[in-house]
């Protein structure tokens, strides 16, 4: 057995990720994270039988790459020997370019709100019981510190492996939560699964592509600061201090982690009450109306509207 299987074995186990009866869908992207996520859910079942069906769900942003990465998903699922079910967003009226120029948003922001919300609605209403994603420990990581910075300690309340949700928002098990970028990337080498170069045209968010471009920054000894992006440099400079201390102290991060699991369950659930629900579409929302229908709407509306908060 692989150790990154052994690893996220582990992580399943401990944190009971998987129970009888679920119906798990495993959010893939094309990227080698989620790729990976797949991967050991559907090996962990051949090792330890459970009554769980998986089934590998992309949505399709509509971006310039969109069509390499659908094809690369289906390779994947179709190796996994797993469903595949693909929404476009297109289909329920979203242009996420569009309403980004329309909202004057990044388009990071928006594409993560859309994804959010169909990540969690898709599902639900083909009847899954839970999510899976391919965050991973550095993600984990890197996000609890920016939230630290800045202030928003409440987060860390929805950064363990599992998070149970309640009402319409369902259940999202990270299984690659104690596995760093590294042993991923290995990973996915060693078994050879099929990955998207780019699956994301965007550099200026904190989506896959950043990722990939610290492994490129790192092979060309670039100083991970030196990449001006945005986000990109945020991210890049974080995880390069934690991979130094992780030189000086093997076994730092894994612990750091489980520290932040260990926080999180202290937390509780963030909030006792159900979220509102949105005017528009019922789904649940913070505001009157949600942030995909301000999306969807301004999709609609057309570029150059007045700045507006989603
Ligand atoms: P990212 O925010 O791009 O780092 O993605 C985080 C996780 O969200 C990935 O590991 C996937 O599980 C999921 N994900 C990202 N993009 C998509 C997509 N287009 N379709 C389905 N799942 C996605
Ligand atoms: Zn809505």
């Amino acid at each position: 057995m692989a150790g990154l299987e052994r690893l996220v074995f582990g992580t399943i186990r401990r944190y009971r990720l998987l129970e009888d009866g679920d119906v798990v869908y495993v959010a893939v992207s094309g990227g080698k994270d989620s790729a990976a996520a797949l991967w050991t859910l559907r090996r962990f079942l051949e090792v330890y039988p459970m009554d769980v069906r998986i089934t590998a769900f992309h949505i399709d942003l509509g971006f310039s790459t969109s069509g390499e990465t659908l094809s690369v998903v289906e390779a994947l699922a179709s190796r996994a020997d797993v469903d595949l079910e693909v929404v476009h967003v297109g289909d329920f009226g979203v242009d996420v370019e569009r309403a980004a120029a329309a909202l004057r948003r990044p388009v990071c922001s928006v594409c993560g709100a859309v994804k959010r919300y169909l990540m969690n609605r898709v599902p639900r209403e083909r009847g899954a019981t839970k999510v899976a994603t391919g965050h991973h420990m550095d993600d984990v990581l890197v996000n609890f510190i920016k939230n630290l910075a800045g202030n928003h300690l409440d987060w860390t309340s929805k950064m363990g492996p599992k998070l149970v949700g309640t009402g319409k928002l369902l259940t999202k098990i990270r299984p690659l939560y104690e596995a760093s970028s590294d042993e991923i990337s290995g990973y996915v080498r060693a078994m050879g699964l099929p990955v998207a170069k780019c699956p994301c045209p965007y550099t200026m968010g904190s989506c896959s592509y950043a990722k990939e471009t610290l492994e490129m920054a790192r092979a060309l000894s670039v100083r991970p600061g030196s990449v001006r992006t945005g986000h990109i440099s945020t991210y890049l400079a974080i995880r390069s201090g934690l991979d130094k201390m992780e030189e000086g102290t093997p076994g730092i991060k894994r612990r750091l982690v489980r520290g932040i699991h260990e926080l999180a369950r202290r937390m509780g659930t963030p909030s006792s009450r159900p979220p509102a629900q949105c005017s528009v579409c019922g789904e649940p929302s913070s505001g009157q109306i949600c942030a995909f229908c301000r999306i969807r709407m301004a999709s609609q509306r057309g570029i150059g509207k007045a700045t507006e908060k989603i």
